[in-house]
């Protein structure tokens, strides 16, 4: 039976599932945006494992402009000091048509928007008031317009104020001690790595990722450093943790930096009513350390356009249940990525390093380790 679906967010969730509706079903649907405009600024990069890129071909992302995204060929492992420990294949995942990919969020923001911007999105809505009339929900916006629907889907980010509507219980995001800082370089300026692959430098309770974002010699550069709070007029004197270890960060650091306080979702909770979902960072927030949150927000959408397209009974125990068990591998993983990428102890980083050498030259670790996340 046709539906209709409100979208709350216009992010990567919403917008994957914006575009799976319209290019995959009849049902009709509309996006709702609080903000004025997408965030097209330049972003931070984003790298996208075979899990995600196997749904997003189903909606033409395989006819981009190649020379917008680039295909890491692996990952090297370095400490701080820039000394090479070992090296994951990458290529290992691929298939002919699915290759891990890494690009501007821009860029992947940008191709979502295009078949729905027009008639599917519309911005500056934020809810004011949701109700159920005739077994539908009313949701009222504070613009004084609203659209009565079938089903509800909160796609509005990590501390989704959509829960606060309809839930009694609310995800409550957690800083995890830790900020991000990200700048695009456009060269690896001193550092010794290897542009065609991601480079990971792990040091005293930081750690960088380098990796192009396109065949343009653009790289993104994310450093997660561990402190106590967040400062956005401190960040030069957060950026010293990094320095002090490794002065070829200094003329890294010089470009202009964006820092955000580093949440996640300690605790997973259902949605109570069976018209509302939950999909993104609003089901479940990921710390960035394997890399997964974009993915996890294109498969959650996913699953769930599936389960409505198929006209499932119990979609959202199923739902739930699915989503539950992919997000525990994922958040387990990430918080193990986490804890290793920022050991400051000098002999446990000879520990963690003698691991990581041995660990990712044996092929059933790395299967179940990356394997299951990345083959979805
Ligand atoms: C440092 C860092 C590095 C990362 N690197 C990677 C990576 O390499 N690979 C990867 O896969 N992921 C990465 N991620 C995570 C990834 O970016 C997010 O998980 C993903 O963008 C979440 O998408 P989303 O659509 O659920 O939420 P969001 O991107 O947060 O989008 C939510 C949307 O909803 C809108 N909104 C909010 N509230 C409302 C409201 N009340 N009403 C209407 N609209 C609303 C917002 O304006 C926004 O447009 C990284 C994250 C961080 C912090």
């Amino acid at each position: 039976m046709k539906k209709k679906i409100a979208i709350i967010g216009a992010g990567i969730a919403g917008l994957t599932l914006g575009n799976l509706i319209k290019k995959n079903s009849d049902h009709e649907f509309m996006l709702y945006e609080k903000e004025e405009s997408l965030s097209l600024d330049e972003g931070y990069g984003i790298q996208l494992s075979i899990n995600s890129l196997k749904i997003l071909n189903i909606i033409g992302f395989n006819k981009i402009d190649n020379g917008k995204i680039y295909h890491p060929t692996g990952v090297d492992f370095f400490n701080i000091q820039n000394k090479k420990i070992c090296e994951l294949n990458l290529e290992q995942f691929n298939t002919a048509e699915n290759k891990y990919t890494t690009l501007k969020r821009s860029t992947l923001i940008e191709f979502l928007k295009d078949d729905v911007y027009t008639q599917h999105l519309r911005f500056g809505k934020k809810i004011k008031e949701v109700s159920e009339l005739k077994g539908k929900v009313l949701i009222k916006f504070d613009d004084n317009t609203n659209d009565l629907v079938d089903l509800v889907v909160g796609a509005d980010g990590i501390f989704s104020n959509t829960r606060s509507f309809f839930e009694k219980k609310k995800n409550e995001p957690k800083f995890k001690k830790a900020i991000a800082v990200r700048t695009i370089l456009k060269s690896k300026s001193e550092l010794k790595i290897d542009e065609k692959k991601i480079s990971l430098m792990m040091g005293k309770n930081c750690h960088v990722v380098i990796y192009p974002v396109n065949k343009n010699k653009e790289f993104n550069l994310i450093c997660i450093i561990r402190d106590k709070k967040y400062d956005p007029d401190n960040v030069r004197l957060l950026i010293n943790k990094v320095t002090k270890q490794n002065s070829d960060f200094e003329k890294v650091f010089k470009n202009d930096l964006k820092s955000w306080p580093l949440y996640f979702t300690p605790k997973i909770f259902p949605s109570t009513n069976s018209k509302v979902f939950y999909i993104g960072d609003a089901f479940n927030g990921f710390l960035p350390t394997l890399a997964q949150g974009a993915g996890q927000s294109i498969e959650s959408a996913y699953e769930l356009f599936n389960l409505i397209k198929e006209d499932k009974k119990d979609i959202q125990n199923v739902y739930y249940q699915e989503r539950l068990k992919r997000a525990v591998i994922v958040r387990r993983r990430s918080n193990i990525n986490f804890f290793a990428f920022h050991i400051s102890s000098p002999i446990l980083q000879v520990i963690r390093n003698f691991f990581i050498k041995f660990l990712v030259k044996r092929k059933n670790f790395i299967n179940s380790y990356l394997g299951t996340v990345y083959k979805y």
